[in-house]
């Protein structure tokens, strides 16, 4: 059962056979080179494009566009203290916005930062600031069919053995990312949490939580955290940030709209500085490099998030894709994540050698026969990281119905029933950085 109905619609088509085919070919076998119009249903990312509420949009009429002491941005501020804790705020472009901030203020050349997993931008700003970003995955996280329940938990002993290697001197500030985008959206319990902050506290480092899908995560943790059940989402999302030091949020992931971030914390000091690295990189502290009628949706978004039944439904339907995949023997990532649902194209494509890109394979086959656009998540994005061949197809918040996902299911059931049929693809054309290629990189398939 859905909460909601449609107010507004955005028709969408599924061009014909011939016609995904030529668009395909066009785009150098690489879906980030897809014009948005010719895609049927768009899994790219669930970061930015999702649905707005009523409340929502009537808040972006009331948005206050001062450019200094903007009512909107106490209305953000407020929004951030209720459902979060924090007493500052910096709101941002976006979340990588809010890592540039707040990382150039805590971090030092030489520095290590560990964290369960470092997202892309969170990595690259951290190495920006002369620093080395370390990942602590849970050692359940690297089987991709167990359902554990916490997968995306922090490796508390993998932390201390980087204590011992690297001294807790070099440590001033420990990272939590919740979900784990990196790992397959996956969970991290509120006992991991808690332990995670004891651990950063023994080593005088700061707590940091990269807070994107903080209500997902509230959500996992009421279903299947013994104690947690008859505890409202609100609280546990609270409960979260009990004893973290500052957190980074990207608005585009549980703050429920198209751009925005901030980051938030509760030392004076720190906000601060942070307030005049903002003003170099994003804007007025109270701005913060957004019109204040985004900061105005932000801030109704980020109390919608926690409020019954969204989250539920939001990841609820997440799951019944990754039923629905399951059922037809798609191979996916179990349990699913909060945000999206991964495939194991190495799997599905096992006649494929991993440098010929099996993942990026199935994302061009989902396209072909559903006009469906996912991402791959393997070799092609991570060159030489020896990770799985996984294809992620990312839901966004509020926007799709069933019988969309029934039409993604038998697109993935499709390309299955002939996988034998399909060759590898080989790269033709590549950008001068090799870390930025799926962006942008053409391929072809591979002639014999
Ligand atoms: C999206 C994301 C970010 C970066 O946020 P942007 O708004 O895309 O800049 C950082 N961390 C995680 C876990 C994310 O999912």
């Amino acid at each position: 059962m859905r909460s909601y109905k449609a107010k507004m619609v955005e028709p969408i088509e599924l061009p014909s056979r011939e016609e995904r085919e030529a668009a395909i070919e066009e785009a150098g076998y690489n879906v980030f080179n897809l014009d948005a119009r010719d895609v049927y249903i768009d899994l790219l990312t669930d970061s930015g494009t999702g649905t707005m509420s009523a409340d929502q949009w009537a808040a972006m009429i009331r948005g206050d566009e001062a450019y200094a002491g903007s009512r909107s941005f106490n209305n953000l501020a407020d929004a951030v203290r209720d459902v979060m804790g924090f007493e500052y705020v910096v709101p941002t472009h976006q979340g990588r916005g809010a890592e540039n901030v707040l990382y150039g203020v805590l971090l030092e050349e030489g520095d290590v930062i560990p964290n369960n997993s470092h997202f892309d931008t969170t990595r690259a700003h951290i190495v920006n600031q002369g620093a080395e970003p370390v990942d602590c995955p849970s050692p359940a996280s690297r089987d991709p069919n167990s359902n554990e329940s916490f997968k995306g938990n922090f490796d508390i002993d993998a932390g201390y053995a980087l204590v011992e290697e690297v001294g807790a001197d070099s440590i001033p500030v420990v990272v939590l990312t919740i979900t784990n985008n990196s790992v397959a959206g996956q969970p991290v319990s509120m006992a991991n949490i808690r332990a995670t902050a004891e651990f950063a506290r023994d080593i005088d480092a700061m707590f940091v939580i990269d807070a994107c899908r903080f209500a997902e995560n509230a959500h996992f943790i009421k279903q299947h955290e013994a104690g947690y059940e008859d505890t409202s989402v609100a609280e546990i999302a609270r409960e979260q940030f009990e004893h973290a030091d500052a957190i980074t949020m990207s608005g585009k992931k549980d703050a429920l709209v198209n751009i925005g971030g901030f980051t938030a914390m509760r030392d004076e000091t720190v906000f601060e500085h942070a307030k005049q690295r903002a003003i170099l990189f994003e804007g007025f502290p109270t701005y913060g490099g957004l019109s204040g009628r985004d900061i105005e949706a932000m801030a109704v978004g980020l109390r919608e998030a926690v409020t019954p039944p969204y989250v539920h439904e939001r990841v609820e339907q997440v799951g019944e894709l990754g039923d629905m995949l399951s059922e037809r023997d798609v191979p996916v990532y179990l349990p699913t994540g909060g945000h999206a649902v991964y495939l194991d194209a190495g799997e599905i494509f096992s006649h494929i050698p991993k440098e010929h890109f099996p993942g990026q394979v199935l994302v061009c086959a989902l396209y072909r026969e559903g006009g469906v656009r996912g991402v791959e998540l393997g070799e092609f994005a991570f060159p030489g990281a020896e990770r799985p061949d996984l294809v992620r197809l990312a839901l966004p918040r509020r926007t799709y119905s069933r019988e969309h996902l029934e039409h993604i299911a038998e697109t993935a059931e499709e390309v299955m029933e002939s996988a034998h049929e399909y060759d590898g693809l080989e790269i033709v054309e590549e950008p001068p950085m090799k870390e930025l290629r799926h962006f942008s990189a053409k391929l072809e398939p591979v002639s014999e």
